[in-house]
């Protein structure tokens, strides 16, 4: 790189965020909120490939937060409980704890299909079973990992934005 094509790309960034088209339309018994979506995101006993995956959806490529998704640190301030992974033993009682101490109304979304179904890990001895048996789970994201296109889809359909 030279110090001139350094300093064009100071002056005049390049955009590297993808245009991902209109929304896409969820269920209607989805409940949708007005243009905002506060996320506490749970790791219940995931393989670590679907974070992977939530931290591109929040990167500066698909950049969740322009369709108003955001995460945040304290399930207090949270709209809606992001759960992957399939719920093991240890980690049934976190998660109800955490999904308790969200305002209402909340929902649940499961992400992966660990979360939908318990995915590779079904009848692993440590597995309490998908999220679904724990918690009323009001999306589904599927996929082994949902890529950041589908996640940011699956959530536009709650932004409507
Ligand atoms: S759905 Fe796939 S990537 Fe996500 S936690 Fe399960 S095995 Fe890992």
């Amino acid at each position: 790189m030279t110090i001139r094509s350094i300093l064009q790309a100071i002056v005049h960034p390049r955009t590297v965020t993808e245009d991902l088209g209109p929304p896409s339309q969820v269920a209607a018994d989805v409940p949708r909120l007005a243009g905002s979506l506060q996320l506490r995101h749970v790791d219940a006993g995931s393989c670590n490939g679907c974070e992977l995956e939530i931290t591109s959806t929040f990167g500066p490529v698909y950049d969740a937060e322009r369709f108003g998704a955001r995460l945040v640190a304290s399930p207090r301030h949270a709209d809606a409980l992001l759960v992957t992974g399939p719920v093991t033993k240890n980690m049934v009682g976190p998660l109800v704890k955490t999904f308790e101490a969200m305002p209402e109304p909340r929902m649940v979304i499961a992400l992966g299909d660990c979360a939908r179904d318990c995915g590779v890990f079904r009848g692993g001895y440590g597995v309490e079973g998908p999220v679904g048996d724990v918690l009323p789970v009001d999306l589904q994201v599927p996929g082994c990992p949902p890529n950041p296109e589908a996640i940011v889809r699956a959530l536009r359909g709650l932004t409507g934005r």
